[in-house]
């Protein structure tokens, strides 16, 4: 890049991955197939005494390879097109606003995406 060149505009990833750490056993079968190279080791441990492994944060294409080779059901979920996620709402598990999106099974259930437990749409204010 020369000087008179821009630094490429950031955009926003357009997939997205939640881990959850208690299904996961920590076997890192995701980690080494994320083309992406986004996911990544944790050093805690959860209740069943394993390192879950974790998303950076950025950079997930919602690919889905992660998924389809973690042998434990439920450890992962994979959004494609997160950048048109554009649906918010304030989720009291995690103490902020997070993108919402319809549970499958009862698309009138909205679950959070960061902790993908149910959260109402309706105006709430977080407890100080
Ligand atoms: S969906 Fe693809 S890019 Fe995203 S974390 Fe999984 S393997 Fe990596
Ligand atoms: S493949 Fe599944 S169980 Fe293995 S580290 Fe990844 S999320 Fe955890």
């Amino acid at each position: 890049m020369n000087k008179t060149q821009s630094a490429p505009k950031k955009t926003a990833s357009r997939g997205h991955v939640i881990i959850n750490a208690e299904e996961c056993k920590g076997c890192e079968l995701c980690i080494a197939a994320c083309p992406a190279k986004v996911l990544f080791l944790t050093d805690r441990f959860n209740t069943h005494g394993y390192h879950p492994s974790a998303y950076l944060g950025e950079g997930c294409t919602g690919c889905g390879i992660c998924f389809y080779n973690c042998p434990e059901p439920g450890a992962i979920t994979v959004f494609r097109h997160w950048d048109q996620v554009t649906e918010t709402a304030y989720c009291p598990h995690c103490g902020k606003e997070q993108k919402i999106f319809p549970k499958e099974s009862d698309p009138s259930v909205k679950l959070c995406s960061g902790c993908l437990n149910p959260v109402t749409t309706e105006k709430t204010v977080p407890i100080k």
